[in-house]
């Protein structure tokens, strides 16, 4: 193909990226520095990723979001800090001993009360908001970044909770852990290709997948 690929891979590029256009907070940088000597660090996005994130949330006057997969809590708190004071993030996890480490975080930027910390299976989590939304579809915006074989299945159950024209962005659709998803045969990789090969086709959605961070795939909800 002709068309121009992005170049941001390229280790210099993406520095250049950052130097340029990166206006992290001081709390965000602070957790993520909190967060870079854990083993698993390299499961957070990147600031740029996060900066674009917000963008998407604000020009969308989101109001209510849900993010599955909140790890140390980098990706709410530059949603958070996105919504309204009156918003709200349903932040879904099942491990309490990462999001602790971000809660002191959302509180110090004033965001804690805007965000909803459900620690359980995340599918229990949508589930239950289904059953307290009963058919309302109230929700704007959703990022899915939790365990890649649920994928499918978090993508159903948030197409009952977003509303017409919400978006919903998912994560890590070109690669994990730094090695494109093509180039692996890992259960995570082969339920993302099937996760990507299903919403090329899904008519219930418009599709732009994009080479932010490992791969940002954003579906807009037609009906
Ligand atoms: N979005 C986060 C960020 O940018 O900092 C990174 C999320 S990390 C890639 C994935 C998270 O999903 C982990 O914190 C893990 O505990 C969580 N997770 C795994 N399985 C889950 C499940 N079934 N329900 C909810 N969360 C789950
Ligand atoms: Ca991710």
């Amino acid at each position: 193909m002709s068309a121009a690929r992005s170049p941001i891979h390229d280790e210099d590029v993406y520095r250049y990226l950052l130097e340029v256009s990166s206006r992290e907070t001081d709390v965000m940088a602070r957790l993520r520095a909190a967060t870079a000597p854990r083993p698993e660090a390299e499961m957070q996005i990147g600031p740029d990723q996060a900066q674009f994130m917000a963008l998407l949330v604000r020009l969308m006057g989101a109001r209510r979001c849900i993010e599955i997969g909140t790890y140390t809590g980098y990706s709410a708190l530059a949603v958070a800090q996105a919504l309204p004071d009156d918003g709200e993030l349903v932040a879904c996890d099942i491990s309490r001993t990462f999001t602790d480490v971000g809660e002191p975080f959302w509180r110090e930027a004033g965001v804690a009360h805007r965000i909803r910390l459900k620690i359980q299976p995340a599918l229990q989590t949508l589930d239950e908001l289904a059953l307290a939304e009963s058919g309302r579809r109230g929700f704007d915006f959703a990022f899915i970044d939790a365990d890649k074989p649920n994928y499918f299945a978090y993508f159903e159950k948030l197409l009952i909770l977003i509303r017409p024209g919400g978006l919903i962005a998912v994560d890590n659709t070109l690669g994990l852990s730094r090695t494109p998803v093509i180039r692996m045969t890992s259960e995570n990789a082969q339920a993302i290709r099937e996760f990507n090969r299903h919403v090329h086709r899904d008519p219930r959605v418009e599709i732009a997948m994009l080479p932010v961070g490992e791969g940002l795939t954003l579906l807009r909800v037609v009906t």
